[in-house]
């Protein structure tokens, strides 16, 4: 029994739980962890190299982030990237590609334009490409299908050269683990763990696995990504929140296609929605173009079963009612969530994709894509009753007594 107790247990072993661990582990002087993981391996959900975009979101071609959230998020994403370095990560799941943010239209390219120049002193490795040098950079951005005319369209694009910008997360969730074993402090992981429940006494917290396991810890942290705010709720904190699953697709390209990532502007009300185009680490550089957003009824995409955690953890009542009534009343989301249904829809889908995706390659044909079989994940939204709002990145719920709750949608990875 005694090997059961911990001075910290993480629940959730994805690249939130993974980096905690790793953490503290490494850098402080707790001296029992574990962390407990549902599945038989680390990084199976929205982690894994296919089920998510595989781009460190540094800020610099964010163009929903203010300059000062690229100022912190340059900060907490550089640690992919030291953590990388730091273990001759290079090469072999951290990448560089060249990276922009286009923009299409007098409007974006004014609005790129304008960025440029505000975002150049804290990134001063970003350039701006005009039509010219898109035309040897990204050429598929400027040609029409016969590869002579060009697009009619204004263009221009804020990117870097050699930057880090692309892991695979699931095998830097695995590499964290790896080293956090090494070092001094106690260390255990434990697979088909999943908890049920949680339950405070009077020093620290139980946790009950569903094979029975009992384990005992002052602190606990759950980075389960939806399920933390299915826990949460099950012990009574959280109740202002709720959650919508929103999946992901993609659709693949079937040759080598874009040289590097091509992101375009971000709709301000609907941060992370925007196409964009990634050479896939994980499919020979070919370019995976998503991803989609479809409201889901479970918590896990491709693994059995979390309808019932979906209902309960939505915590459906009348404020969800207004928050989904004032998001459809917007033109653009209601557009937005219509066609990213029909995404969905045999047949019809396809076509409707390449017509989005043209806007950054305007010679995009059907021949040039298939549905990305097995690919994405589920970006878990926090919706806040409270304010009635959809609440967008990251949140975290402390409760201050001890035990912390966080949900990771787009882009959680990173952060
Ligand atoms: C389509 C898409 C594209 C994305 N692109 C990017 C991107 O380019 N860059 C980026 O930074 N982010 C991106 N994200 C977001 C990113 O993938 C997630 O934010 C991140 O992987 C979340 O990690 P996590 O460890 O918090 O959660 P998860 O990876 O979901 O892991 C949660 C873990 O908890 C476990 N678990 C759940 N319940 C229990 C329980 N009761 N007991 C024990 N264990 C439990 C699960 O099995 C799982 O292993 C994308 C997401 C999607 C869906």
């Amino acid at each position: 029994m005694s090997d059961k107790i911990y001075d910290v247990v993480i629940v959730g072993g994805g690249i939130s739980g993974a980096a905690l661990f790793y953490e503290l582990a490494k850098y402080t002087n707790v001296e029992k962890i574990c962390i407990l993981e549902k599945y038989e391996a680390l990084a199976t959900l929205n982690t894994k190299g296919t089920s998510n975009s595989q781009t460190i979101h540094v800020g610099d071609i964010e163009t929903n982030y203010t300059l000062e959230k690229a100022k912190i998020t340059k900060r907490t994403a550089k640690m992919i990237e030291k953590f990388c370095l730091q273990y001759g990560l290079e090469e072999k799941i951290m990448f560089s590609h060249q990276k922009m943010a286009l923009g299409v239209g007098d409007e974006e390219v004014k609005f790129i334009t304008d960025r440029y120049n505000e975002f150049k002193e804290l990134f001063p490795y970003l350039e701006l490409y005009d039509k010219e040098r898109l035309k040897e950079l990204e050429p598929k951005l400027v040609y029409l299908e016969d590869g002579v005319t060009e697009r009619p369209e204004n263009i221009i694009a804020m990117g870097a050269q050699g930057e880090y910008t692309t892991v695979d997360f699931g095998a830097m969730t695995e590499e964290l683990a790896k080293e956090a074993q090494k070092c001094e402090a106690d260390t255990d992981i434990f697979y088909n763990s999943e908890v049920e429940d949680i339950v405070k006494t009077a020093d620290g917290y139980e946790l009950k696995t569903v094979d029975g396991t009992t384990y005992k810890a002052k602190y606990v942290v759950v980075n389960a990504g939806a399920h933390s705010l299915y826990l949460a709720h099950k012990m009574g904190h959280g109740k202002h929140m709720g959650c919508l699953p929103m999946a992901g697709s993609f659709y693949m390209t079937t040759k080598e296609f874009l040289n590097g990532k091509v992101y375009m502007v971000q709709n301000d009300k609907l941060p992370f929605a925007a196409l964009h185009g990634d050479p896939d680490i994980l499919a020979n550089g070919l370019t995976r173009f998503g991803p989609t957003a479809l409201m889901m009824p479970k918590l896990e995409r491709y693994k059995p079963g979390t309808y019932i955690d979906f209902f309960k953890t939505l915590n459906f009542d009348m404020n969800i009612v207004k928050i989904f009534w004032d998001l459809l009343k917007e033109n653009d989301i209601r557009n937005y969530v219509f066609r990213n249904f029909l995404f969905e829809v045999p047949i019809l889908n396809k076509k409707l994709f390449i017509q989005d995706a043209r806007k950054i390659v305007p010679s995009l044909t059907e021949d040039d894509l298939e549905y990305a079989q097995g690919f994405g994940g589920v970006r878990p939204q926090v919706l806040d009753k409270d304010k009635q709002k959809m609440m967008l990145g990251e949140a975290s719920i402390d409760t201050g007594e001890g035990i912390i709750f966080n949900m990771t949608p787009s882009p959680g990875a990173t952060s």
